[in-house]
């Protein structure tokens, strides 16, 4: 996942538990795991079929912001998960976490929360009982880094009922034609960033905008690529010398 500090499109990050396994292009570099192992400092990280997952101490910080949301004029979102994948279906995530995810969504609702998973597959089945339509305060979100992985994820993420359904599209490593977009309501889409990043053309940042302009799909363009924050915070968020910060349900930026 993205650094928590360069992430436009939310206003909070929050982590049930830590860990991961890498499953696609987009894990190559992934942050929170090299974030892991300077913490651990040499040690075993959380990462990979046999590292056990850990839950957090934070699991009270949603329900501050949504005390201080009460009444505001704008409804914070809360990113979910960036130091894990809400869809990972390890054996170390007891049931009770994600039992205990879903009654913190269910009593913070003035929080927005946006859950975003390379797994949607899984998450569709990991759903509470009382879903129904999708809880008013989730949206819901597959990253999809090149066609092969959009294709895949999105045909799974289209199956779960949502107020939002949506993709991050970064770092984005390909052309993607995004086919039907009935049932999208946002795309979000930057360069990679790290020592390492990866190269995207412009013109596959040019294409996903004119498509979600043909579909009138929110388009949200976070940030070119580069080796850090300082470094991609210098090149700007122009896309052919315009700030793209569309948000579903007619949010201003
Ligand atoms: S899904 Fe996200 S957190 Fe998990 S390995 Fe991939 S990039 Fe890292």
């Amino acid at each position: 996942m993205a650094e928590n500090s360069g992430i436009e499109w939310t206003t909070h990050t929050f982590n049930p538990w830590i860990g991961c396994t890498k499953i696609s292009p987009a894990c190559d570099h992934c942050y929170a795991e090299a974030w892991d192992a300077r913490g651990l400092q040499g040690g075993a990280t959380r990462w990979g079929p046999h590292a056990s997952r850990t839950r957090t101490k934070t699991w009270g910080n949603p329900v501050k912001w949504n005390r201080e949301a009460e009444g505001a004029a704008s409804r914070p979102r809360v990113f979910c998960a960036s130091l894990a994948d809400v869809g990972d279906n390890h054996s170390s995530i007891l049931p009770q976490w994600r039992d205990d995810l879903w009654a913190l969504i269910r009593a913070t609702p003035n929080l927005d929360w946006l859950l975003l998973t390379k797994r949607p597959q899984n998450l569709a089945k990991y759903l509470p009982g009382d879903w129904g339509n999708g809880y008013p305060n989730v949206w819901i979100g597959c990253t999809a880094e090149n066609q092969a992985e959009y294709d895949r994820r999105k045909a799974h993420l289209v199956t779960i009922p949502a107020v939002v359904r949506f993709l991050s599209m970064e770092p984005l490593l390909g052309r993607v034609d995004l086919g039907d977009l009935s049932a999208i309501h946002w795309i979000i889409t930057g360069g990679e960033s790290g020592r390492a990043f990866r190269h995207a053309d412009p013109d596959w940042f040019r294409f996903l905008r004119d498509q979600c302009a043909e579909a009138g799909v929110p388009f949200l363009f976070k940030q070119w690529e580069g080796a850090n924050q300082k470094a991609i915070k210098a090149l700007g968020r122009q896309l052919d010398g315009v700030i793209h910060d569309g948000y579903p349900l007619g949010i201003k930026a």
